[in-house]
């Protein structure tokens, strides 16, 4: 059986949308002993239970979990999601050449590296078309013979390499016999610092986390050898179900140190989806999605999807549907779906969005000098963090500025990118935020741009970067600034422009003091004047 990975908009050419369709869901008889046999479980861990759990019960998770962190979404069946909202699909490719290339962060064939538009569902890759499938269930098939080979007694003894129902971790007699000061000589040598109450002993190796041999064995071939200082803490802490709020360098193995545990967890839940892992990119999402693929490779059941802004919407909705375990998204694009699609996450409060009450985050407003300034800035920020995001400007007719103002107060936007077009007078009253990108050239610009917030007594927040090409007003601004107070950049504060120009003016006071005529030196200045005259 083939399950299509994406939703294709265009309808077939016979108008034939149906047996398209029923081409796509169709289960061969081979297919269906298949998809019984990998129900069957895998190697053998440390165990309590010892039931198989079905694939679609509700039964429990058997991981403690005292934080009730991890969340489940019920979704229709992938033949429902078909039959019923998608009649005009293409039939499946048969050949691998007639299938496209991949864009980048889309699905790849596991055979020949074009875009995966399937899943095979006896192995849960993705692959291109009917041939490539064949190749690969060849590839599976010679690789467990070869396995069998080189292991006949496990192969006799385990037909189905047999997955027990549920996973408990426990520390490994090698960690228990080690005498606390080893373990917190451990720590200091490798850097651990830990937080919190009986906080579990680190491990030493992977081994120590009796994970099925299918994981080891994805674990070596992606080059991890041993775990790295921030795996051996976290891992057994979050395979006990704990929260964790973990904080390391960059490249120091993060990711694998809470998929590894998300992984195991999900293999044991029999309900879909079991994990949702948020990141603030697209291009984060991608990464960690790559890699859960690496390590979640063989065990069964276990099929990811990525959520993010900048790739269609519908092939990711369609795959959501799939009975995914894990789902790697970033809150932009979770965000659409759940108001698209009734989403209920067990365990977690989701609110489904009805259109008329819109979930209202207050929009961010940026000011810049320039008009080009303004459409690349808002482009930036709309790729690199996924926020909907619009540039508003001169150049865009009346009719165009008076849609994104109304998109700016009914919530549409979530960051406009202006140049001095909205900076006066509009009362702006859902924003919140104002950044000032640019400095403008003028304290009265300024003044008018900052008051965008905080409008009708409400508290407002301004964020104004300057550089040494506002330098004229440095003085100013500190003036303007202090009295809130705001804390000022000692960069400002100790710049020689602020204070030539706060000297300037202090010289300059001082000058007019002296202008001014007052009953003190009324007489002195008539003496002046008479002395001037007399001179003359
Ligand atoms: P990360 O900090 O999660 O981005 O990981 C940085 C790189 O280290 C990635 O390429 C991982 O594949 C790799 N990596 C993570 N854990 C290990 C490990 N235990 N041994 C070797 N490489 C690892």
């Amino acid at each position: 059986m083939f399950v299509p990975r994406s939703l294709k908009i265009k309808r077939h050419a016979n108008g034939d949308g149906k047996s398209c369709v029923a081409k796509i869901i169709k289960s061969d008889p081979e297919d269906l002993q298949l998809d019984k046999s990998r129900d069957a479980p895998v190697d053998a861990l440390v165990t309590e239970a010892a039931t198989t759990p079905d694939r679609h019960s509700s039964e429990s998770c058997p991981f403690p979990s005292p934080g009730g962190q991890l969340a489940e979404v019920h979704s229709v069946s992938p033949e429902q999601g078909v039959k019923d909202s998608h009649p005009s699909e293409e039939p499946v490719k048969s050949f691998s050449k007639t299938q496209r290339w991949a864009e980048p962060g889309e699905p790849v064939c596991v055979v020949c590296g074009r875009y995966g538009e399937y899943i095979c569902d006896r192995t849960d890759e993705d692959v291109c078309s009917l041939e490539c499938k064949a190749k690969h269930l060849l590839q599976v098939k010679e690789k467990e013979e070869k396995s069998k080979l080189s292991n006949p007694q496990k192969a006799d003894s385990e037909p189905e390499s047999p997955l027990n129902a549920s996973y408990v971790y426990k520390e490994h007699p090698f960690i228990l016999n080690l005498q606390e000061d080893q373990i917190e000589n451990l720590k200091q040598q490798l850097g651990i610092l830990v937080q919190g109450q009986e906080v579990t002993r680190p491990i030493i190796d992977f081994e120590h986390c009796s994970f099925p041999e299918v994981l080891n064995h994805n674990l070596k071939k992606s080059g991890y050898e041993v775990p790295t200082p921030i795996q051996m803490q976290m891992i057994p802490v979050g395979l006990l179900g704990r929260d964790i709020l973990a904080s390391a360098d960059t490249g120091s193995g993060k990711t694998a140190a809470f998929l590894l545990p998300v992984i195991m967890r999900a293999l044991f839940e029999s309900k879909t989806p079991s994990a949702l892992i948020l990141t603030p990119t697209r291009e984060l999402a991608i990464q960690i999605e790559r890699q859960a693929k690496e390590l979640m490779s063989g065990l069964p059941r276990m099929k990811t999807v990525l959520l993010v802004g900048g790739l269609p919407l519908p092939p990711q909705l369609y795959r959501l549907q799939q009975h995914v375990k894990v789902i790697i998204a970033t809150p932009g694009r979770l965000l659409d779906i759940i108001k698209q699609s009734s989403v209920e996450l067990c365990g977690i409060k989701i609110v489904v969005v009805d259109e008329d009450k819109k979930l209202f985050k207050p929009p961010v407003l940026v000011f810049v000098d320039c008009k080009l300034g303004a459409d690349l800035l808002s482009e930036a920020v709309q790729k690199i963090t996924g926020l909907k995001s619009i540039s508003i400007h001169s150049e865009k007719s009346q009719i165009e500025r008076k849609n994104i103002l109304k998109g700016l107060l009914e919530g549409d936007y979530e960051v406009v990118v202006s140049t001095g077009v909205l900076g006066r007078g509009l009362d702006l009253i859902s924003v919140r935020l104002v950044v000032n990108f640019d400095m403008p050239s003028s304290m009265d610009e300024y003044v008018h741009q900052v008051g965008r917030v905080g409008r009708l007594g409400q508290n407002g927040t301004a964020i104004t970067f300057i550089n040494n090409n506002s330098k004229r007003l440095f003085w100013d601004i500190a003036k303007r600034v202090k009295p809130t107070g705001s804390i000022l950049p000692p960069q400002l504060l100790n710049s020689p422009y602020l204070h030539d120009q706060k000297r300037k003016e202090q010289q300059k006071d001082k000058q007019t003091q002296n202008d001014l005529v007052t009953g003190a030196n009324l007489m002195d200045i008539i003496r002046k004047h008479d002395k001037s005259n007399s001179q003359k």
